[in-house]
Protein backbone atom coordinates (compact mmCIF):
# COMPACT_ATOMS: atom_id res chain seq x y z
CA UNK A 1 0.00 0.00 0.00
CA UNK A 2 1.05 3.52 -0.67
CA UNK A 3 3.08 4.73 2.06
CA UNK A 4 3.65 1.45 4.11
CA UNK A 5 6.79 -0.21 4.37
CA UNK A 6 7.42 -2.71 1.97
CA UNK A 7 9.44 -6.42 2.54
CA UNK A 8 10.92 -6.61 -0.87
CA UNK A 9 11.37 -3.21 -1.66
CA UNK A 10 15.34 -2.77 -2.63
CA UNK A 11 15.04 0.64 -1.24
CA UNK A 12 13.15 0.21 1.77
CA UNK A 13 15.41 -2.82 2.17
CA UNK A 14 18.58 -0.31 1.87
CA UNK A 15 16.29 2.26 4.30
CA UNK A 16 16.16 -0.08 7.13
CA UNK A 17 19.78 -1.14 6.50
CA UNK A 18 19.09 -4.55 5.71
CA UNK A 19 21.23 -4.21 2.46
CA UNK A 20 24.65 -1.90 2.67
CA UNK A 21 24.87 1.37 1.04
CA UNK A 22 27.05 4.12 1.07
CA UNK A 23 25.06 6.29 3.05
CA UNK A 24 25.36 10.39 2.35
CA UNK A 25 22.74 11.77 5.34
CA UNK A 26 19.26 9.99 6.60
CA UNK A 27 16.55 12.11 9.18
CA UNK A 28 13.63 11.05 9.95
CA UNK A 29 11.73 11.45 6.84
CA UNK A 30 14.46 11.06 4.15
CA UNK A 31 17.37 8.30 2.84
CA UNK A 32 20.30 9.62 0.87
CA UNK A 33 22.79 7.44 -0.51
CA UNK A 34 25.36 6.89 -3.54
CA UNK A 35 24.32 5.28 -6.38
CA UNK A 36 25.64 1.90 -7.46
CA UNK A 37 26.39 2.99 -10.87
CA UNK A 38 27.13 6.55 -10.42
CA UNK A 39 26.46 7.87 -14.51
CA UNK A 40 28.42 11.35 -12.76
CA UNK A 41 31.25 11.89 -10.61
CA UNK A 42 28.23 13.24 -8.32
CA UNK A 43 25.01 10.48 -7.98
CA UNK A 44 23.07 10.80 -5.27
CA UNK A 45 19.54 9.05 -4.49
CA UNK A 46 17.35 10.35 -2.05
CA UNK A 47 14.30 9.02 -1.40
CA UNK A 48 11.95 9.36 1.14
CA UNK A 49 11.76 6.39 3.78
CA UNK A 50 7.80 5.73 3.37
CA UNK A 51 7.09 3.49 0.52
CA UNK A 52 5.46 5.09 -2.74
CA UNK A 53 6.08 3.16 -5.93
CA UNK A 54 6.74 5.99 -8.24
CA UNK A 55 5.37 9.59 -8.31
CA UNK A 56 2.31 8.47 -9.49
CA UNK A 57 1.56 6.79 -6.51
CA UNK A 58 2.34 9.81 -4.36
CA UNK A 59 -1.07 11.64 -2.79
CA UNK A 60 -1.83 15.25 -3.28
CA UNK A 61 -1.40 15.65 0.21
CA UNK A 62 2.30 14.74 0.42
CA UNK A 63 3.39 18.26 -1.57
CA UNK A 64 5.26 19.25 1.50
CA UNK A 65 7.33 16.06 1.58
CA UNK A 66 8.26 16.49 -2.22
CA UNK A 67 9.22 19.82 -1.64
CA UNK A 68 11.54 18.64 1.39
CA UNK A 69 13.55 16.37 -1.02
CA UNK A 70 14.09 18.93 -3.42
CA UNK A 71 15.41 21.18 -0.91
CA UNK A 72 17.34 18.23 0.38
CA UNK A 73 18.63 17.72 -2.83
CA UNK A 74 19.70 20.91 -3.25
CA UNK A 75 21.63 21.14 -0.24
CA UNK A 76 23.26 17.70 -0.98
CA UNK A 77 24.77 19.13 -4.35
CA UNK A 78 26.06 21.96 -2.49
CA UNK A 79 28.09 19.56 -0.14
CA UNK A 80 29.04 18.05 -3.25
CA UNK A 81 30.52 21.13 -4.51
CA UNK A 82 28.32 21.19 -7.67
CA UNK A 83 25.84 24.06 -6.80
CA UNK A 84 27.12 26.58 -8.18
CA UNK A 85 28.54 25.07 -11.80
CA UNK A 86 25.31 22.90 -11.68
CA UNK A 87 23.45 19.82 -11.62
CA UNK A 88 20.45 17.89 -12.58
CA UNK A 89 17.78 16.54 -10.58
CA UNK A 90 16.02 13.47 -12.22
CA UNK A 91 12.58 11.88 -11.68
CA UNK A 92 12.17 8.94 -13.71
CA UNK A 93 8.81 8.12 -13.42
CA UNK A 94 7.21 4.40 -15.39
CA UNK A 95 8.44 2.60 -18.19
CA UNK A 96 9.13 4.86 -21.15
CA UNK A 97 11.27 7.32 -18.35
CA UNK A 98 13.31 4.08 -17.53
CA UNK A 99 11.85 3.59 -14.02
CA UNK A 100 13.77 0.33 -13.05
CA UNK A 101 13.42 0.81 -9.11
CA UNK A 102 9.65 0.87 -7.84
CA UNK A 103 10.36 3.12 -4.95
CA UNK A 104 10.46 6.23 -5.88
CA UNK A 105 13.74 8.35 -5.87
CA UNK A 106 14.86 11.49 -7.39
CA UNK A 107 18.63 11.50 -8.43
CA UNK A 108 20.89 13.88 -7.84
CA UNK A 109 23.67 14.27 -11.00
CA UNK A 110 26.69 16.75 -11.56
CA UNK A 111 30.41 17.08 -11.48
CA UNK A 112 30.25 17.09 -15.33
CA UNK A 113 28.56 18.80 -18.55
CA UNK A 114 25.28 16.98 -18.85
CA UNK A 115 23.72 16.88 -22.21
CA UNK A 116 20.29 18.03 -22.64
CA UNK A 117 17.96 16.73 -24.20
CA UNK A 118 18.43 13.22 -22.31
CA UNK A 119 18.44 10.15 -24.27
P1 LIG B 1 15.92 4.44 -12.12
O1 LIG B 1 16.42 3.84 -13.39
O2 LIG B 1 14.84 3.61 -11.48
O3 LIG B 1 15.54 5.89 -12.23
O4 LIG B 1 17.16 4.45 -11.14
C1 LIG B 1 17.52 3.40 -10.32
C2 LIG B 1 18.92 3.70 -9.84
O5 LIG B 1 19.18 2.87 -8.72
C3 LIG B 1 20.01 3.41 -10.87
O6 LIG B 1 20.77 4.59 -11.10
C4 LIG B 1 20.82 2.30 -10.24
O7 LIG B 1 22.21 2.41 -10.50
C5 LIG B 1 20.51 2.45 -8.76
N1 LIG B 1 20.56 1.21 -8.01
C6 LIG B 1 19.98 0.02 -8.37
N2 LIG B 1 20.21 -0.90 -7.43
C7 LIG B 1 20.94 -0.29 -6.46
C8 LIG B 1 21.48 -0.75 -5.21
O8 LIG B 1 21.34 -1.90 -4.81
N3 LIG B 1 22.17 0.16 -4.48
C9 LIG B 1 22.34 1.45 -4.90
N4 LIG B 1 23.05 2.25 -4.09
N5 LIG B 1 21.85 1.91 -6.05
C10 LIG B 1 21.16 1.06 -6.82
ZN1 LIG C 1 10.20 0.82 -0.95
Amino acid sequence: MSGEPSADCLFCRIVRRELPSKVVYEDERLFVFEDIHPKAPVHVLVVPKRHFSSLEEVPEGEAALLGEILLRARMLAREKGVGASGYRIVLNTARDAGQSVFHIHFHVLGGRLLHWPPG
